[in-house]
């Protein structure tokens, strides 16, 4: 039996079809990287996105033509939550929401006079579109600097809330809230802090995250520390990389934890050592490809384990697994041995036994 983390309580924000809070899923969000005024490629990647699980796609919204792009996909049908990101111009958050938007992301703070938040408030409200307010290092108000003399968690968490009490004044709370750093010990603590101030959700994300697998750790490291907590209701992987390596990594990161909403094949196996007695690493290998092209339709543990002295056992909360013998491996399931497999036909046994678990009820 898995065990989630408790969540915090919060309320519940709708975009689109999709709520955001603790009374739903975890969201996965990314962004698109496509030139905002390029509606045709946009598509196309929102698309890509959508099929591969992402459940928000945000869009880069620089200026007033680009919302254009917003009516466009809308038009073909998008039906995945679009959420504009939208600097300092209130002109272009009004036209996002009059687009069709799901959501903006704008700081109230940054938009200028009381007059302009007022507005932004007004037409979020009759049109039922939430705002983020996104804070990061860079975005810090000069009263909060100075008061702090750096971007501490306190400060980063100090500015949300003053965002956030701006568009109270106006009766709106639709509000999420994320607050990131590249800095991953003062995001987790900033989030921390607004996550015992306030009811809002919290989107999560660790910023210029980078490349690679240090891109991947950090993230895991700043998201997963506060899901694990409890904390945090969507979230984003930042990488310098495809949107589509994002949307990858944060559902691994929702599975690790047992956060994640949609079915999946978990993969344990053995690190191997001198008891191993088949060739595992190809092996594993050859499985998680082949299994990229299986539609899953509910949770299964595949367990790929070197050995039979330890391997059964040690797997033993697998649904199915191998763990190798000389010159052919035994076939497991839930830690009992099934049958004999030849070591030559492994993956394509092992294939066969989760289609079969698949297919039954
Ligand atoms: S399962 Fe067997 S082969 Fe794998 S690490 Fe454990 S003892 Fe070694």
């Amino acid at each position: 039996m898995e065990s989630q983390p408790i969540r915090r309580q919060t309320r519940t924000v709708q975009v689109g079809s999709l709520k955001i809070g603790a009374a739903a899923p975890i969201s996965i969000q990314s962004m698109t990287n496509t030139d905002p005024h390029d509606a045709e490629t946009t598509y196309r990647q929102v698309k890509a996105l959508e099929e591969a699980g992402c459940e928000i796609v945000r869009l880069a919204i620089p200026d007033l033509i680009s919302c254009d792009t917003i009516y466009r996909l809308k038009e073909r049908g998008i039906a995945v939550p679009l959420v504009a990101d939208i600097h300092f111009d209130y002109r272009i958050a009004l036209a996002a929401v009059e687009a069709g938007i799901d959501k903006i992301r704008i700081n109230p703070g940054n938009i200028g006079s009381e007059e302009h938040i007022r507005a932004v408030a007004k037409a979020c409200q009759t049109h039922g579109v939430p705002i983020r307010i996104g804070i990061n290092s860079g975005s810090l108000e000069k009263h909060i600097l100075r008061k702090y003399g750096a971007p501490t968690p306190q400060a980063l968490a100090e500015s949300a809330l003053y965002h956030a009490k701006l568009l109270e004044k106006y009766d709106f709370t639709d509000i999420v809230i994320s607050i990131k750093s590249s800095n991953v010990l003062c995001m987790i603590e900033a989030n921390r802090i607004v996550g015992a101030a306030c009811d809002y959700p919290l989107h999560l994300g660790v910023t210029e995250a980078g490349r690679g697998d240090m891109g991947l750790l950090k993230s895991a490291i700043g998201i997963g520390t506060l899901l694990c907590e409890g904390l945090g209701d969507t979230v984003r992987v930042s990488l310098t990389d495809s949107p589509l390596e994002e949307v990858k990594a944060a559902q691994a990161i929702l599975r690790t934890i047992g956060l994640s909403s949609r079915p999946y094949i978990d993969i344990i196996s053995c690190p191997t050592c001198g008891r191993t007695k088949i060739d595992l690493i190809p092996i594993c290998e050859e499985l998680d490809k082949r299994l990229q092209g299986i539609s899953v339709t509910k949770k299964l543990t595949v367990a790929v384990m070197g050995c039979v002295v330890n391997g059964p056992g040690e797997a033993a909360q697998a649904d199915i697994g191998i763990a190798g013998a000389v010159g052919e491996a035994v076939l497991f399931s839930h830690g009992k041995i099934i049958r004999r497999v030849s070591e030559k036909n492994l993956v394509d046994e092992l294939i066969c036994e989760i289609q079969k678990l698949l297919e039954s009820e």
